[in-house]
């Protein structure tokens, strides 16, 4: 049977009028994982009862955390900066629960932008919360180019996406004003823009995997790039058995 890959979706408000908030996620992600030979499945990100969530992370083999809003900083021991973005408290709380449940049962973790960060957050470290006004000499990092084009390079360590890519320098969008400052106990930064801000993490089984770009809008036009969601999916499947 195909490695199933949990996705987790946040609950959104679509229009200031909406009731109750909806459930949305780009459909980049699970195209992807689908071009790969994994089997998406949509995990829903409402409630933070633990329970239920352990039960969510039992049903798939592994789990991807999706791109958004910043994480709230008092979760990683900071007051608010002038900078900071849009928060979503109650995604923090369930994505901390859905990375603790997958922690506790050894199903592989793919976090992409505000994924990677708020695993960072939940296992214990910090965030930049705006680079703009907090790195003095930092690159773009909010490309103005569409999504599926790189803007800045990316150094790469040995590791899982230098094996995916096969390359030790590439070209990667940028979506994000917040970045990893401290990486949390046990993750290894592996890789690093021109300017010092870190671009990926991963721990040493591999079991935690965190990118600071988007794959998932590049890779429906580079195959280079969708290694990274083969390579995620193959890790899920040797997991497995
Ligand atoms: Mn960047």
């Amino acid at each position: 049977m195909q490695p199933i890959i949990g996705i987790a979706c946040p609950a959104e408000f679509l229009t200031a009028s909406s009731l109750d908030p909806s459930f949305t996620l780009s459909t980049r992600y699970a195209d992807g994982i689908m071009r790969c030979g994994g089997t998406p499945l949509l995990i829903p990100l409402r409630h933070h009862d633990y329970a239920p969530i352990r039960q969510m992370a039992q049903a798939v083999d592994g789990i991807i955390l999706a791109g958004g809003g910043d994480p709230a900083p008092h979760l990683f021991g900071e007051e608010p900066l002038q900078g900071l973005g849009e928060v979503d408290y109650e995604r923090d709380l369930a994505e901390m629960r859905l990375i603790e449940a997958a922690r506790e049962l050894n199903k592989p973790l793919l976090g992409i932008c505000r994924g990677m960060q708020i695993i960072n957050v939940a296992l214990g470290g910090t965030l930049i919360q705006d680079i703009p006004s907090q790195v003095a000499g930092a690159g773009q990092h909010s490309q103005k180019g569409s999504l599926p084009y790189g803007s800045h390079h990316v150094r790469l360590e040995p590791g899982f996406l230098r094996d995916a890519l096969q390359t030790d320098s590439v070209l990667v969008n940028s979506f994000h004003h917040q970045a990893v400052k401290d990486p949390a106990p046990g993750l290894r930064v592996t890789a690093v823009a021109p300017d010092g801000i870190i671009e990926a993490f991963e721990s040493d089984d591999q079991m935690v995997i965190g990118i600071q770009w988007h794959p998932e809008c590049m890779w429906k036009y580079d195959d280079g790039m969708l290694r990274v969601a083969e390579r995620f999916v193959e890790k899920v499947s040797s997991c497995k058995r």
